[in-house]
């Protein structure tokens, strides 16, 4: 079954392990003797309810959540959070701070603005967000309802390796293209929300993991569906959830846990980015984007500098098998994403990949 398969480098929605798909596939028509698929099921039914249960549960163990913490399963993506966090969030004093370090967190920080008055603390426009800023350079703003900030841009292929020290300003962090790809103390964190579909599961589920106080202050104007009180309070079931990306959340976290949890992943994690970034420093055309201490473990942003030269390359790696290696056009160039899911040795396939092509042009 997994023979054709290529190794698929894209931001998302992105590879996920071949054996959480052959799992869903053997499932798809009777799931566990029901007789029927998750996806035809009620999401009131006893079976889907163990599945919507065990799945969070999961969750928790695998990222040590605190009790005090609820875990939604939602839609409407990350960029529903952009609204959905000021609303709930910003009413405390009328004011947040947003660090500004690529293109997500830029709408962010635009969709904020709506709701109240809000701090640019950080941001790393002025190199074409290569970086991430030291703690030295955060301009924080004591009065804060919170302090959004996302942890590993996408787009430009740089992540925080630090978190960010705020007093007593509640942290919220868009983790959408690093979420298990590396340990996390919850407990820093007021919010953290990500959508599934870069490290988790297929596109539709957006998981949000708050700290209790923090709900109920949503502004009057709060539509239902984008209330964290209300969502909590039908344990993520005011309308009908994403069933089915739910389902695969779980089979995604049966596999992170037999690789050994979060700890197992960043082993992954440095083994694939050590790889990919040596190749690149090592090659006589590449260069990365993003500059050193500021790069993704998670998506490795490069460029040989001639335009053309760039298009040759991803087409020759596509069809050699790697695929969706083009890059974003903000930064142009090309992007790997080596998300949990992507083999190492798709990693070590790719930079001989990189080696042979350096060495011919
Ligand atoms: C992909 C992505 C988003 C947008 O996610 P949607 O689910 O498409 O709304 C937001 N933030 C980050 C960091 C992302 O990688």
């Amino acid at each position: 079954m997994g023979e054709q398969r290529v190794y698929n480098f894209a931001p998302g929605p992105s590879t996920l392990p071949l054996s959480v798909l052959e799992r869903a596939g053997a499932e798809i028509t009777n799931y566990r003797g029901t007789g029927m698929s998750v996806m035809e099921m009620s999401h009131r039914s006893r079976g889907f309810l163990q599945i919507f249960e065990e799945a969070q549960e999961k969750l928790r163990r695998l990222m040590h959540i605190p009790d005090n913490y609820k875990i939604l399963f939602l839609q409407t993506g990350a960029s529903g959070q952009f609204s959905m966090v000021p609303l709930n969030l910003i009413g405390r004093t009328g004011r947040a701070d947003y660090a500004v370090t690529g293109n997500f967190s830029n709408t962010a920080c635009q969709e904020a603005r709506k709701y109240g008055k809000v701090n640019l603390a950080a941001t790393s426009e002025d190199r074409n967000h290569s970086y991430i800023p030291a703690q030295d350079r955060l301009k924080l703003d004591p009065q804060a309802s919170y302090f959004h900030y996302c942890a590993n841009n996408t787009i430009y292929g740089t992540e925080w390796q630090y978190v960010p020290q705020t007093g007593r300003v509640p942290l919220v962090c868009d983790m959408s293209s690093n979420i298990l790809s590396r340990p996390v103390d919850v407990s820093q964190y007021g919010l953290i929300y990500a959508g599934a579909q870069k490290n988790m599961a297929p596109a539709g589920l957006t998981v949000v993991i708050i700290r209790e106080d923090l709900a109920g202050h949503a502004l009057p104007s709060t539509p239902l569906i984008m209330d964290y009180q209300r969502m909590i309070e039908k344990d993520s079931m005011f309308n009908t959830p994403p069933c089915w990306c739910v389902y695969m959340l779980g089979l995604n976290l049966d596999w992170v846990e037999e690789q050994g949890g979060v700890e197992g992943m960043e082993k992954l994690r440095q083994q694939r980015s050590r790889l990919l970034y040596d190749t690149l420093d090592g090659s006589r055309l590449f260069h990365c984007h993003a500059e050193e201490g500021s790069r993704s473990g998670m998506n490795v942003t490069f460029r040989t500098g001639c335009e053309e030269l760039d298009a040759k390359f991803v087409a020759e790696a596509a069809a050699a098998g790697f695929v969706n290696l083009k890059g974003h056009r903000k930064t142009g160039g090309m992007r790997a994403s080596i998300y949990n899911a992507m083999p190492v040795e798709g990693v070590v396939r790719l930079c001989d990949f990189i080696r042979a092509f350096d060495k011919n042009n």
